[in-house]
């Protein structure tokens, strides 16, 4: 075939092929054309999925009678004029290219009235403009478009549309997730003439009614709010806590200068943010919203918009990362905004989404007999050992153990319940971090020093690392070309299995799969640590003086991320008076 200029039609299709890929990306672009002409209300209406109607209604500013042709044809737009604007884009569109694309794939009309027209005009056509002169209409202003019949002309993309209801449901996620980034629109929503969305603009003090609606009823109730500027970035929004973690990544909201954006840095950024608090097949929720700069940020990269890149992508990670980091450490034990468990049975417990595990736990039917104390901190907790009253402190007193596994103690709401070896393991965690950052975990020598094999190449790592170890309290030297003799030990994992535990971290951080707490590598130094304090942390049927379990509340309260286990479970919990009331048909 010779080389031809393509028709303008065909030129559209193509492009139409990225930018409308199916009905969904048609309302898009619609409703973000909305937005740029200053809308405060939008009305979506929807037939069979989008493939019989898409009609955008829409109050902003109009499109003059002498440009309605020109915004159906390609290049043109009001949004940007030099390259100077495209690096500082503020808008959501820029191209020029929506219209003309979905024009040449649908039957199609534009209906517009400015402010200065008497009365609305109107361009049509199927696939291409029947006219560009526009025809008089009876409108109010603002601007309708109606798109019926989407890809009437183009059968084989047609094909790949799916079920009705599938393409509806992209098109409601997508509609949440733009009314996600514009408290101050009002937006609806109707698919063959049902009402599906009614969101009224809210002040800024409202905005978390909308997100109750649009995420999980929970989410909320379970999440931190954040606001923090630094270098010229701001992030806010909320995050939630990591013991609301779900298992998929379904409430994961992020929008850069208001636009909606799947970006990998920024998720990874997130990601790491709670690696330290979340198992690696849970995903945090999150609605956050990043302002920079618009200079800061290319959005040319992708024909949907849907991706960005950064200029100064490690400083954005850091900052987000940080932020999100920062906000989750500060939490601590505090009853009034801690899950409270519904008592009336496990079932309602579960119901409450609170991941509470019943069955998972072994059943131990007998204390155990008096073992030597293993919570070693007793003596150096609080100098005010147990002389307080109830409620003095926010996880209160230790009445007791229940069946080896949890302490029981009393706080002034009432019941607090604590998976003593999570929390445990949380408090040594952080400790041991902390050790580390302050010159190294501290070893005692053992009177014997004893002997490990390992295989050789085992042994050569071992004789590597040597002074790494040492810095995590394993002192320890080359004995034999399979033989490592251990001469001190970190004091809390005297007698525990060191031999595994040396191989683990020998065996190298990538193979540990079984071991393997955190989504990702994070420093392999945190894994090892997050062992160490596994294994040291007091286990289950391992009896404890009323003093023990008090100083380990005490470490609690002082500990940071103390609510939540290395996995993301949670390490107590309240049960108040009422619930108790309740439970006993008291004052009824
Ligand atoms: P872009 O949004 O990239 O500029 P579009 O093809 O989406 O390109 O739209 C072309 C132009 O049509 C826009 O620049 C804008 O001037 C005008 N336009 C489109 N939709 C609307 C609308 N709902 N209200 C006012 N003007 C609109
Ligand atoms: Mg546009």
């Amino acid at each position: 075939m010779p080389i031809k200029i393509l028709a303008d039609q065909l030129i559209s299709q193509i492009a139409a092929g990225e930018v409308v890929e199916r009905p969904a990306s048609v309302v898009k672009e619609l409703v973000e054309n909305s937005l740029d002409a200053g809308a405060r209300q939008i009305e979506v209406d929807i037939g069979q999925g989008g493939l019989a109607l898409i009609r955008v209604r829409d109050d902003g500013a109009g499109i003059a009678r002498g440009e309605l042709p020109l915004a159906v044809q390609r290049h043109a737009t009001s949004k940007i004029a030099s390259l100077g604007d495209l690096e500082r884009v503020a808008s959501l569109g820029f191209r020029g290219e929506a219209l003309p694309s979905i024009l040449s794939v649908s039957r199609f009309s534009l209906t517009s009235r400015t402010a200065a027209d008497e009365h609305a005009w109107r361009v049509a056509g199927d696939g291409l403009l029947a006219s560009p002169k526009p025809e008089p209409a009876a409108y109010p202003q603002g601007t309708t478009i109606e798109v019926r019949d989407l890809f009437f002309n183009t059968p084989a993309r047609r094909k790949f549309m799916r079920a009705d209801s599938t393409e509806f449901r992209h098109i409601n996620q997508l509609l949440g997730r733009i009314a996600l980034a514009r408290y101050d629109v009002a937006f609806r929503l109707t698919h063959n003439d049902r009402r599906v969305l009614d969101l009224p603009a809210v002040s800024d003090a409202a905005r978390e009614r909308r997100i109750a609606e649009l995420t999980d009823a929970e989410f909320l109730g379970n999440a931190l709010y954040l606001d923090e500027t630094r270098q010229g970035f701001r992030l806010w929004g909320w995050i939630a806590l990591p013991s609301f973690s779900r298992p998929l990544a379904d409430l994961q909201h992020l929008y850069v200068n208001g636009r909606m954006v799947r970006d990998k840095l920024l998720a990874h950024a997130l990601r790491r943010a709670y690696a330290d608090v979340l198992h690696g097949t849970r995903f945090p929720a999150y609605v956050l919203y990043l302002e920079l700069d618009p200079a800061a940020v290319d959005v040319n990269v992708h024909p949907a918009k849907a991706e960005v890149r950064f200029r100064e992508s490690s400083k954005i990670h850091d900052f987000l990362f940080g932020a999100v980091h920062q906000a989750i450490r500060r939490v601590r034990p505090d009853p009034a905004q801690h899950h409270q468990v519904s008592f009336a049975s496990p079932v309602a417990a579960q119901q409450a989404k609170i991941p509470y595990e019943t069955a998972a736990r072994p059943q131990f039917f007998s204390l155990s007999e008096a073992a030597t104390p293993k919570y070693r901190d007793a003596e150096s907790a609080s100098p005010f050992g147990s002389a307080m009253a109830p409620g003095s402190q926010k996880l209160g007193q230790a009445i007791g153990q229940l069946l080896g596994v949890y302490i029981v103690a009393q706080n002034e709401n009432g019941l607090v319940l604590v998976d003593m070896h999570a929390a445990h393991e949380r408090v040594l965690y952080e400790r041991f971090k902390k050790q580390l950052t302050e010159g190294g975990v501290p070893a005692q020598n053992l009177l014997m020093p004893f002997t490990v094999s390992v295989a050789e190449d085992e042994a050569d790592e071992a004789e590597r690392r040597q002074a790494e170890l040492s810095r995590f309290g394993f002192v320890l030297d080359r004995s034999g070309p399979q033989t490592l003799t251990v001469r001190a030990l970190p004091p809390l994992l005297a007698g525990e299995d060191i031999v595994s535990l040396l191989r683990d971290w020998l065996g190298g951080v990538t193979e540990r799969q079984g071991a393997a707490h955190f989504s990702e590598p994070l420093d392999a130094q945190h894994r090892v640590l997050a062992d160490m304090a596994c294994r040291a942390a007091i286990k289950a049927n391992h009896a404890l003086t009323l003093q023990e379990m008090d100083a380990l509340l005490r470490d609690m309260e002082q500990t940071e991320l103390a609510n939540q286990c290395n996995h993301g479970r949670p390490t107590w919990v309240q049960v108040e008076m009422a619930q108790l009331d309740r439970l006993f048909l008291r004052g009824r």
